[in-house]
Formats: C-alpha cells, sequence, structure tokens
C-alpha cells in the first residue's frame, strides 16, 4: 500500500492530472493481454526522464515497485503490478524525435506506436522491419523490453538486431545512454544495449531509442497456399528454406485456427483445406518474380493443393486479415488460452507440429497452432476452461510435455513474448542453475532494493490476480 505522502510526492513530481490513484483509473491499468487482474496502487504518466529518474529514487527511499507499461499487449504479465506499486506508463513519450535518411536511423521515444513509425520510415522511403502482429498497437518502448519479433524475422531479424542505441533511467534514478546513436558499429564497453533489450522492464525504464532503418525493398509479393494436412505444409516450409529461399515471412496456420476465423471473424473461405501457409517475398521486383516461382514449385512437390498469389493491396489486406484475426477469434473457442510460442531449429518443424498434434490428443485437450513457421516459431495455443479443475491440470500438463518436446528438438520455450509471470516457473527446464544465479546477480547489482518490475522472470510466489 502506498503511504499518503508517497502519493503527494510523486503528484508533485509529475505534476496534477499526470497521476491517479482512483480506483476506476487503476482498474485499466489492470490488467494485459494474459487473462489476469492485478490492480496497481497508483499509476503515473511521467513527462520525461528525469521525472522517472525522481519516481524511481523515491520508490527506492519508500520501498514501492515502480512497474513500466507501454500498451499493456504483452503476453506474459511483464506489465502486471503482481506486488503492487505504481504502474509508469510511458505514453505521454510518443514522439517521433527524428528520422534521419542520411544516415538510415530513428530517434524516437518509448510511447511511440510500432506501426507508427513504420509508416513515418515509409512515407521517406525507409523501413523500420520488426512487425509483431500487435503492431497496431503496442510501443517500441514495449517492443525493445521485450524483443518482440513478427512474421518478417525469418529474413530481418528481431527487435535486438535494429537498436543501436538507447537512453534509460536505470533503477536507482542514473541517466544514462548506452550504444550509439548513428553509427552502425560501436564497442566500447559493454553492451549494455543488448543487456536491456529483452529485460522486460526489470533492469531500466528505456526513455528513447535509437534505432537502424534500411531503404524500403522495391517490390512485394503475398501468396496464400492451402495444404491437405499441417505436417504437408510444415514440410514444405522446410523445403523452402532448404532451397536457400528466404522469403520476408512464412507464416503457418492450423485447421482450429481456420475454423476459428470463419466462424468468429467470417474471413477465409477455406472449408476444405486443413493448413495454409501465408508467404510473402520482398526485394528488387525480378528476384520476387524469381522467388515466386521456385516456392511455387517447392509447394506443388510438397503436395499444395492450391498457390495463390495476390494481384493487389486489397487481396494482401485479405490475406493478413485471416492471419490478424486468429488471436482475438481465439478467445471464443474456450475461455482459457494457455499461450506459448516456442521455437525450434526449422529443420524440426514437422517433429514440433507432429509431436503437438499427439500430445493434443493424449491430454484430450484442443491445441490451435499458428505462426512464424518461417523462422521455427510456433504460436502454441491449448485452450481450456479455467472453471474446469481437471480441464485446466491437462492443460498445464500439456504445456510441460509442449516445453519438454521443444527443448529435446533444440529449441527454447520463448521466441518472442517473454517470460513475465506465466513462464516463470520454467525458465529452470532451460536455463542452468548457474546461469539463474548469474542473471539473479545482474538484477541484485543493477536494482540492489528490488523496485523494477519485481516478481518477473525468476520463480517466485507472487499475488494470487483477482480473476484469473
Ligand atoms: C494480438 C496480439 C498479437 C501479438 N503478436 C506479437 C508478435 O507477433 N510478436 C511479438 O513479439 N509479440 C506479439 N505480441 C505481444 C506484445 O504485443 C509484445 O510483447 C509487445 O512488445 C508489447 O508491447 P507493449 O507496448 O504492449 O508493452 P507492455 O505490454 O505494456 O509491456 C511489456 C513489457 O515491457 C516492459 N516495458 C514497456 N515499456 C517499457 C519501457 N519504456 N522501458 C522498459 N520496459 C518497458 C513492461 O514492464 C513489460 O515487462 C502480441 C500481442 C497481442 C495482443
Amino acid at each position: 500500500m502506498l503511504k499518503a505522502t508517497a502519493r503527494d510526492e510523486i503528484t508533485g513530481i509529475v505534476g496534477k492530472g499526470n497521476a491517479s490513484f482512483g480506483k476506476e483509473e487503476l482498474l485499466c491499468y489492470s490488467y494485459d493481454a494474459t487473462n489476469s487482474l492485478y490492480p496497481p496502487d497508483g499509476v503515473v504518466f511521467p513527462g520525461g526522464p528525469e521525472e522517472i529518474s525522481r519516481i524511481l529514487r523515491l520508490a527506492n527511499t519508500e520501498g514501492f515497485p515502480v512497474i513500466p507499461r507501454g500498451a499493456g499487449t504483452g503476453f506474459t504479465g511483464g506489465a502486471l503490478a503482481v506486488e503492487g506499486g505504481v504502474i509508469l506508463s510511458l505514453e505521454r513519450l510518443k514522439g517521433i524525435r527524428e528520422i534521419d535518411t542520411a544516415n538510415l536511423t530513428a530517434d524516437v521515444e518509448p510511447g511511440v506506436i510500432t506501426g507508427d513509425l513504420q509508416a513515418e520510415a515509409e512515407r521517406l522511403g525507409l523501413f523500420y522491419p520488426p512487425d509483431p502482429t500487435s503492431l497496431k498497437f503496442s510501443t517500441i518502448g514495449g517492443n525493445i523490453a521485450e524483443c518482440a519479433g513478427g512474421p518478417r524475422a525469418i529474413k530481418y531479424g528481431v527487435t535486438r538486431d535494429y537498436v543501436l542505441g538507447l537512453e534509460v533511467v536505470m533503477p536507482t534514478g542514473e541517466i544514462i545512454t548506452t550504444g550509439t546513436k548513428k553509427t552502425m558499429k560501436g564497442v566500447v564497453g559493454y553492451d549494455l544495449t543488448r543487456l536491456m533489450v529483452g529485460s522486460e522492464g526489470t533492469l531500466g525504464v528505456v526513455t528513447r531509442a535509437f534505432l537502424r532503418l534500411l531503404p524500403l525493398p522495391e517490390a512485394k509479393r503475398t501468396m496464400l497456399v492451402e495444404f491437405l494436412s499441417l505436417e504437408d505444409a510444415a514440410g514444405a516450409v522446410e523445403a523452402v528454406i532448404n532451397a536457400k529461399v528466404v522469403p520476408s515471412t512464412i507464416e503457418i496456420i492450423d485447421d482450429v485456427c481456420i475454423r476459428c476465423v470463419e466462424k468468429y471473424a467470417k474471413v477465409g473461405g477455406l472449408a476444405s483445406v486443413e493448413a495454409v501457409l501465408l508467404i510473402e517475398v520482398d526485394g528488387k521486383e525480378t528476384g520476387v518474380q524469381d522467388d515466386v516461382a521456385r516456392i511455387r514449385r517447392i509447394a506443388s512437390e510438397r503436395g499444395a493443393k492450391t498457390f495463390w498469389v495476390a494481384s493487389g493491396r486489397d487481396e494482401e489486406k485479405d490475406i493478413w486479415n485471416l492471419r490478424r484475426a486468429i488471436s482475438p477469434s481465439l478467445s471464443k473457442v474456450k475461455p482459457t488460452k494457455l499461450n506459448e510460442d516456442v521455437v525450434v531449429p526449422r529443420s524440426n518443424l514437422v517433429g514440433l507440429i507432429t509431436g503437438i498434434e499427439d500430445i493434443a490428443s493424449k491430454k484430450g485437450v484442443v491445441i490451435a497452432s499458428f505462426g512464424h513457421a518461417g523462422d521455427g516459431n510456433i504460436h502454441v495455443n491449448v485452450m481450456v476452461d479455467k472453471n474446469n479443475a481437471a480441464e485446466m491440470q491437462r492443460g498445464m500438463d500439456a504445456v510441460k510435455d509442449i516445453f519438454e518436446l521443444t527443448i529435446s528438438l533444440g529449441g527454447t520455450i520463448s521466441g518472442e513474448h517473454g517470460i513475465g509471470i506465466a513462464k516463470a516457473s520454467y525458465i529452470g527446464m532451460e536455463l542452468s542453475a548457474e546461469a539463474i544465479e548469474v542473471m539473479r546477480g545482474i538484477k541484485k547489482a543493477l536494482d540492489p532494493n528490488g523496485i523494477l518490475n519485481p516478481g518477473k522472470i525468476f520463480p517466485k510466489a507472487f499475488r494470487q490476480p483477482q480473476h484469473a
């Protein structure tokens, strides 16, 4: 519980109107994209790094948690106040300060919406590739904290590949800059930029990001390829990669997802197929045409039923609407979605897909799989009802089996959603005790009083959500 004096001091730092302790506002900042509710003790909307620094110094003196928050679209509970405390919303810091067309860099504040940066870069003939499917809502700060990826990661990599440097307010209040602002290289001292990227708001608050941009590709083609089995579709992905074609996107969608978007989002029209691949290629016009021809040939050899190339922007949009409708539609299948984002080496994709199908039938649960097959990253959604204890237990057992399968195939239990609270109890399946101790040591060194986003990443008991 926050002391009345601390509330007054917080309000004094950010100014009246930029801090709230009212029940209604607290409720709005109690959730993210997980199905949990953790009301904080306050929410604050700072106007810049100096105010954030003063809030963090106060938190250290008074001993209250501070939880950085972007748009709250995280899938692992990273922005939730699981130990109470103050939500530090970065939504006022949303300036695109500069897009430098000579150096191909951007200087942005953390609250910028990812899609807005992409649109602004495109307007100038430039390209910011990281594209989480949530890009219309998620923020650059949240993307950096989670090292977000997206469909284009297969060719263009993930958020960390575009962060040159950062301005960060440390948990104890110091304001530092890391890395470089406009140079593509820089090796002076430890790589604190990489340490911050993916640290899930536990090591520092990002207040400014210096990002790398690329020239906008000249041409693009979007394809939808239908298969009679998920295994055939996964086999086609392996074959495309093996043929050394590098599409900018290969998304896989299983039959549960297809039926679901048809029923609830009224998009699709794919009645008789069991799996689809959404594939995109980009680059020079001649290269793009060549890639489409090669992919068409490989898909047909691997049993594709139909192969459709979008003929313009509207058809491209139709194809992407199908993909983007999956996440929201799935929530209508069952009330509880145990949402995992495992990754395996791409040559083991078929092993993962068939293994997940086995687990679903052995545990008697519905599992919906879709996602970024091109980089081996599958979103595995175990669909259960939390009010049915036996089904919930079978779902949790299925999740553990999926993680074991993933690790046995040389993979990792999270490709882009992070650990937060949702996967904290599983990190020991992948990391050694010694590696976890090194990480705990880093956290302790930078945040000795444990005030910045406590209760995340490391296994630990935390208070129960008010409803889950
Ligand atoms: C429909 C849907 C689709 C999605 N698709 C993808 C996808 O394709 N790829 C993908 O990677 N993710 C995806 N996500 C997950 C989510 O959008 C990403 O994790 C995103 O990066 C979170 O951004 P946010 O601004 O919402 O952050 P929040 O949810 O607000 O916060 C996420 C974490 O970042 C920390 N944080 C936020 N801002 C800062 C800051 N300025 N400094 C320090 N820490 C900070 C928070 O403390 C928290 O730990 C999806 C989510 C949804 C709902």
